[in-house]
């Protein structure tokens, strides 16, 4: 038998990232920092967002409308040329561009496949009026049973838009009864089922609820194999686990940046379209003035035909905002130095570490798949009813400084995000959930 606490400490010891902990600004409790396992719901905040956007803050006090092509430093007098400055501050006429090649780095993407822009919601139906171009024939779309409500409320809206009901429209796969987690051959079964009626998968990487993260390899092959166009919803998996969206073949993506991409309350969202894609034109979309090349945005003739840039920047509508950017910068910064590669590496480690002592404590369940390569982080708990009163539980928590949250009917949802927990938290917060449990305090 390992002593917890002891084997924590070793771990922690040898952690090549627990430098990173120190770049984040905790919450505190009366024990000092929170044991902050709600990473996938709204990352902490890296410290270098008050620099990042204070530069911004600088930019505008200073240079007014002049910093869209100019960085402090650069005088009010003397604007540069866009693009020449790379400062504490950016022009912010091209601050997408440099945020979209860090961003494409993390999920697998080319930097023209990737562009930051809108909210994840609003850029999945921007992305829909493109890829869900349903047919008499073929209108139905498949999602995960259990989908994260936008989503579903999403593709209802959509489906409703075209003129089609969406109980005949959208299609849930169903977990088989008594498991949690979808079967890849059981979606494999439905795409067959459903070849000549389907128009569009869209799944989540990583399913908020369960856990689930889904072989988006092996699942876009299958559906675009059987002509269903396929995207992904990667709220849960961006920043998480790593991706490979363009080998992956992926159609189209979206995601937002304020859950494991610490960028803040409802922060900037990033958008994915395949390579193949970047020069369909023809393709039906929402467009504004910056969806057009740059040299034509202000173009006033009746005639001047709309010229769409190429890639995934010519689905942008609106100018980018650049204040939420610039926290997204600061901490897609913090992502390139820690590098995916170790952060999974640790997340393995700290997961595991963490379902080994919940299977300890008696009386809660996990539901994530036991699997490694089947989930990220995030392990959900299932908290039995009729024992213990799981919003409850989850308060308990809290008043003992553990930030963990809540997802009704009866599951908390718990989150070591590698880059800013340790091996000690994951054994703080089973610590307090034994003794939450046994004292039946929570019943
Ligand atoms: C968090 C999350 C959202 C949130 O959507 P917003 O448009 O950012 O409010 C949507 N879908 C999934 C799967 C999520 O996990």
């Amino acid at each position: 038998m390992i002593d917890p606490t002891k084997e924590a400490r070793r771990r922690d010891d040898v952690d090549p990232l627990a430098p990173f902990r120190q770049e984040f600004c905790f919450p505190q409790s009366a024990r000092g920092d929170v044991v902050y396992l709600t990473g996938n719901s709204l990352g902490l905040m890296p410290a270098r967002v008050r620099e990042t956007v204070s530069a911004e803050l600088e930019a505008w006090a200073r240079l007014g409308v002049e910093g869209h092509f100019a960085a402090p430093g650069a005088s009010f007098a003397a604007p540069t040329t866009p693009g020449s400055l790379r400062g504490p501050a950016e022009p912010w006429f091209s601050y997408h561009a440099l945020v979209a090649e860090r961003g494409a780095a993390l999920v697998g993407a080319r930097a023209s496949e990737v562009v930051a822009m809108g909210s994840l919601t609003a850029n999945l139906h921007l992305l829909l009026v493109s890829f869900y171009r349903p047919t008499k024939e073929r209108y139905k779309i498949i999602i995960e049973g259990g989908a994260f409500p936008s989503d579903r409320f999403l593709v209802q809206s959509q489906a409703r838009f075209h003129g089609f009901d969406p109980a005949d429209a959208v299609v849930e796969v169903m977990p088989r009864a008594g498991e949690d987690a979808l079967r890849s051959e059981d979606i494999e079964a439905l795409l067959d089922r459903e070849k000549d009626s389907c128009a569009l998968m869209l799944l989540s990487g990583i399913n908020y609820y369960t856990g689930q993260l889904f072989d988006i390899h092996r699942l876009t092959r299958s559906a675009r194999a059987r002509g269903i166009t396929v995207g992904w919803d990667l709220a849960h998996a961006v920043g998480n686990v790593p991706l490979a969206l363009h080998d992956d073949d992926v159609d189209f993506a979206a995601w937002c940046t304020y859950k494991y991409l610490n960028s803040g309350p409802g922060a900037v969202a990033m958008s994915f379209v395949h390579q193949r894609h970047a020069r369909s034109f023809d393709l039906p979309r929402f467009c504004g003035w910056w969806s057009a090349e740059p040299q034509t945005r202000f173009a006033r003739s009746q005639q001047a035909p709309l010229q769409l840039q190429e890639g995934a920047e010519g689905w942008q509508i609106s100018n980018a905002p650049i204040l939420s950017m610039a926290a997204l910068h600061a901490s897609l910064d913090v992502f390139a130095r820690a590098g995916m590669a170790r952060l999974r590496e640790k997340s393995l480690a700290l997961t595991g570490f963490l379902e080994q002592l919940v299977d300890d404590v008696d009386g809660v369940r996990i539901i994530t798949p036991r699997d490694p390569n089947a989930r990220g982080a995030q392990l959900s708990l299932r908290v039995p009813a009729d024992r213990l009163d799981a919003q409850k539980l989850q308060r308990l928590l809290h008043e003992q400084g553990v930030c963990v949250d809540f997802r009704p009917p009866d599951v908390i949802r718990a989150a070591p995000a590698p880059l800013y927990c340790r091996f000690a938290d994951v054994v703080a917060f089973v610590d307090v959930l034994r003794a939450c449990v046994s004292a039946k305090g929570a019943s």
